[in-house]
């Protein structure tokens, strides 16, 4: 049986194949309209492993993009997604603490990989995968760098809560002469710290799993379980929480529109 999740996310679409244990995914840039982004990844999707999509039990779409999906089966909240893809991806986690290109979420979940409750903050850039990208263009750096030029460094203190306010505050250090690595470690932190505070909030995580794209940035994953004072875990496959827990409901709920 195969099922595929589909997550248009703001910045990145992503989606997965599932059938039986084995799974395979793709990830393309969103870029201006989500609607297409989602189809040429399911068209890839099918394509890379020979299938029509007739011999897909069920799609489900999730993410900002995913009312835009008019092929899909279903369409399912990120939190519930990204619930149930962090859960297959560390066994037993309790929280999941996801940090994408516009929004940041606190899940916390059952035995089962389903919501108990979550929080979440889609109304700013600041503590979200586009505020490191808009600090790394002031940097003239890329987001797959920061991590490294911030390594060792001792991290600066950025005061700045508002992403164009901490932008104009880097670009200021900068002309000081602060250290490009300390600036960057400073963001990173204060990236961590909003996170972990709607974490505390909602309550506590024994089993942390830290996903989304920015997971992909270890300065933010050290800080992050620095603040949290728990490990919180990342999986190669983070980013894919979402798709893959589409494609994991779409086989346990199956739904077919007519096609
Ligand atoms: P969305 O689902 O909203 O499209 P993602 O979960 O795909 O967002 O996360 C996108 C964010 O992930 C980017 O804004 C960027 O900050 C971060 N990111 C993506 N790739 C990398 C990478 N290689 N290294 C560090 N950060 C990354």
């Amino acid at each position: 049986m195969f099922t595929v999740g589909i997550d248009v996310g703001s910045i990145t679409t992503k989606a997965v194949l599932l059938n039986g244990r084995d799974w395979r995914h793709v990830v393309r840039p969103t870029g201006c309209s989500p609607r297409q982004a989602g189809r040429e990844a399911f068209e890839e999707l099918l394509g890379q492993a020979g299938l029509a999509h007739n011999d897909v039990s069920c799609v489900i779409g999730t993410g900002y993009g995913r009312i835009s999906l008019p092929f899909i089966d279903k369409a399912v909240t990120e939190i519930t997604c990204h619930a149930r893809g962090a859960h297959h991806l560390l066994e037993g986690a309790d929280m999941v603490v996801d940090i994408g290109g516009q929004d940041s979420k606190v899940i916390l979940t059952d035995s089962r990989g389903g919501v108990i409750n979550f929080a979440m903050n889609d109304k700013c850039a600041a503590g979200t995968g586009r505020f490191l990208e808009v600090i790394a263009a002031a940097l003239g750096a890329d987001v797959s760098e920061l991590a490294d030029l911030a390594r060792g460094t001792e991290p600066v203190q950025i005061s700045s809560m508002c992403t164009v306010f901490a932008e104009s505050e880097v670009i200021s250090l900068l002309a000081q002469g602060m250290d490009k690595g300390r600036i960057i470690a400073g963001i990173h932190r204060s990236v961590a710290c909003r996170v972990a505070a709607m974490a505390e909030r909602l309550g506590k995580g024994d089993r942390i799993i830290f996903t989304g794209g920015v997971a992909k940035n270890d300065g933010v994953r050290e800080f992050l379980s620095r603040e949290l004072g728990r490990e919180a875990v990342v999986a190669p496959e983070s980013q894919l929480a979402g798709a893959l827990g589409a494609a994991l409901l779409a086989r346990e709920k199956p739904v077919r529109k007519e096609r």
